[in-house]
């Protein structure tokens, strides 16, 4: 089968489609056929080397596919041959024909949902949940604010927010992402470039201000973040590529909290619960993954380009 493989960490080219052995699963593990898969942010910190978790050398990038079961092996008892499935989480990595997972790590992907759709799924989607749910205990009848919504962990938070009963904002530094947030189902939509932006945060809020902040850039934000906070406000720091100045008093005068996530640290009792209520999400059309391009696996080099470029517009998925 041909797969990505990484030698050495540096720039995009170092990813190089290669023939490599097909793969065969252990005791109640599953080989899958990848249809599609998600590239994430993180697998460009990853492959340039920067990122605190290094794979050793040579891998192939990728944690998000979906396909169709080839293989099982013993004791599997969740999937079967030929079931569709999305894929959160690999033993061998996704970029590739197929993958390896543990029988935890498949998912059932509905008929009505594509296989670019569910290699949508694992980081985003699992993240936007654990940071709304499990991290800021988001309720029904609060304000959330997704900052940064147009990008894959966006879309998928206002799509999970607003079936939740909350009221959303969400913002987009471009017009066409925008809009998108608009259709995901935010009641209000701002432009994180424009100057002064946070501003309407309070004029939407009637001076209120916002109960939950999922944050995508804290580097640039949170400072700012803690001032549009409503009385027990939480913002949970999803995102950041830097340090940032901020107020401690603004956290006091609100009982404020600040909340970290890294999805690598989700218990499996909690991820089990978390794709539970994915499975119903995309069942029931409530979640909805917007694909923005779909490339050719061998092309990976330039889908780790445009993740990292201004105007995110849902997720991209490159096709083995
Ligand atoms: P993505 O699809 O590339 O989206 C990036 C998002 O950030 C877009 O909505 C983008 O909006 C927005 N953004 C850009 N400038 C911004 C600003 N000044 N203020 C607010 N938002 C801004 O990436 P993703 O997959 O959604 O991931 C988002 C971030 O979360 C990344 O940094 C990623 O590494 C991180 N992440 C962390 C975890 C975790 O476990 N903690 C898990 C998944 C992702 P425009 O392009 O429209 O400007």
């Amino acid at each position: 089968m041909k797969a990505i493989r990484v030698h050495q960490f540096g720039e995009p080219e170092v990813m190089q489609l290669e023939e490599i052995p097909d793969l065969q699963p252990g005791p109640g593990q599953v080989v899958v056929r990848v249809k599609a898969i998600g590239v994430n942010p993180v697998d460009t910190y990853i492959r340039s080397g920067m990122y605190a978790r290094k794979p050793e050398l040579p891998y192939t990038p990728g944690m998000d596919a979906a396909g169709v079961v080839e293989a099982v092996g013993e004791q599997v008892t969740r999937v079967k041959v030929g079931d569709r499935v999305y894929v959160a989480g690999t033993l061998s990595g996704a970029y590739a024909e197929q993958t390896l997972c543990t029988e935890s790590q498949v998912h059932p992907l509905p008929d009505r949902v594509s296989e670019a759709q569910g290699a949508a799924m694992g980081v985003p989607y699992a993240t936007a949940y654990r940071a709304l749910f499990q991290r800021a205990h988001a309720i029904p009848g609060e304000t959330v604010l997704v900052h940064g919504a147009s990008g894959g962990v966006g879309t998928a938070a206002v799509q999970l927010a607003r079936a939740a009963g909350m009221t959303v904002i969400g913002t987009g530094g471009s017009e066409r992402g925008r809009n998108l947030v608009a259709e995901q189902g935010a009641h209000h939509v701002l432009d994180h470039r424009s100057p002064g932006y946070l501003e309407q945060v309070m004029t939407l809020t009637n001076g209120r201000g916002v109960d939950v902040i999922l944050e995508m850039l804290a580097n640039v934000n949170l400072g700012q973040d803690l001032k549009v906070l409503a009385p027990g406000g939480r913002v949970v720091v999803i995102g950041s590529r830097g340090t940032v100045e901020l107020d401690p008093r603004d956290t006091m005068s609100r009982d404020a909290a600040i909340v970290g996530m890294a999805l690598f640290n989700t218990p499996e009792r909690d991820a089990a619960s978390i794709h539970a209520a994915l499975v119903a999400g995309l069942e029931n059309g409530t979640l909805r993954p917007v694909i923005g391009q779909e490339i050719p696996l061998a092309e990976a080099p330039r889908a780790h380009r445009a993740v990292m470029e201004p105007g995110a517009y849902g997720k991209i998925v490159l096709i083995p």
